[in-house]
């Protein structure tokens, strides 16, 4: 989401994400219909030879969104009442060394997660990005750049298609998850990504960790204080220095179990919606 590292100011940080915040808070329901997953593998090509070979086996993996869900922008899913699932969704990696950190950390505790990489640290990462795919992870598109301004139509094309093909050609990974850097919705790229029936993954409860100043007591705090079932919850690898993610994840996860959640991933969430 916010960084410094995607030039911006401290003061900038902080109110983006309390804009992000707000707009997450403010979101509608998602909505529900009956239409669940009939042709989720809709507009998902067939899956081929990876075009790069390498030592690595590439696995073929295809995070493709129910129908209902194509073209919708998801702030948090309704699930069964008996579900308590919430989904991890970590932004702006992969990223040295928090990524390969918080891989282990997600190992240790048999979860799950949801990475939204960029681009443009997939190709300066491609070892970490086939790590986080070899150990099941479920991946989606944050751009190629991770811009905040508005883009022509031209430019989110070339954002949202280059990172999916890096994400292709360094994983074998087809998805069609999409978040906005920033959570900004009207700057051109997330009408291009739900143009191309993406999902457009914002978050229901966000551990504020581009806070500079805040301990990382305080994301777990943020964490546990707003979980509910169904909720998304956003953290971030990359797009600077996230030791204090990483301390946090693990009394995060151990506090969510305590309150009796089990971890899902993004594609797992929207599956159980009815
Ligand atoms: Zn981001």
């Amino acid at each position: 989401m916010t960084d410094n590292y995607w030039g911006r100011s401290r003061n900038t940080i902080i109110s983006l994400t309390i804009a992000a915040t707000m707009t997450a808070c403010n979101a509608k329901p998602v909505p529900t219909t009956s239409q669940l997953n009939s042709n989720s593998t809709q507009k998902v090509p067939p899956v081929t030879e990876p075009i790069h070979k390498s030592k690595t086996a590439i696995q073929n993996r295809n995070f493709s969104v129910p129908i209902k869900f194509q073209g919708k922008i998801v702030y948090r899913v309704e699930v069964p009442q008996q579900e308590k699932v919430i989904a991890l969704t970590i932004d702006d990696g992969p990223w040295k060394p928090t990524t390969t950190q918080m891989l282990d950390i997600l190992k240790q505790n048999n979860v799950k997660a949801t990475f939204f990489w960029v681009g443009k640290t997939v190709q300066a990462h491609p070892q970490i990005a086939k790590e986080v795919v070899a150990q099941g992870h479920a991946i989606g598109n944050h751009t190629w750049n991770h811009h905040y301004h508005r883009v022509t139509p031209a430019v989110a094309k070339d954002e949202i298609e280059r990172t999916a093909e890096i994400i292709y050609q360094t994983t074998g990974v087809r998805t069609y998850l999409f978040r906005p850097p920033g959570g900004y919705l009207n700057n051109g790229l997330a009408a291009y990504a739900k143009s191309q029936k993406y999902s457009v993954l914002m978050w229901s409860q966000t551990s504020a960790d581009t806070d500079p100043r805040a301990k990382y007591q305080v994301f777990v705090k943020n964490v546990l204080r707003d979980a509910k079932p169904g909720g998304i919850v956003l953290m971030h690898d990359g797009g600077g220095n996230r030791s204090r993610t990483v301390k946090a994840l693990p009394e995060m996860i151990k506090g969510l179990k305590q309150k009796g959640y089990r971890f899902v991933t993004i594609p797992e969430l929207l599956q159980m919606s009815p």
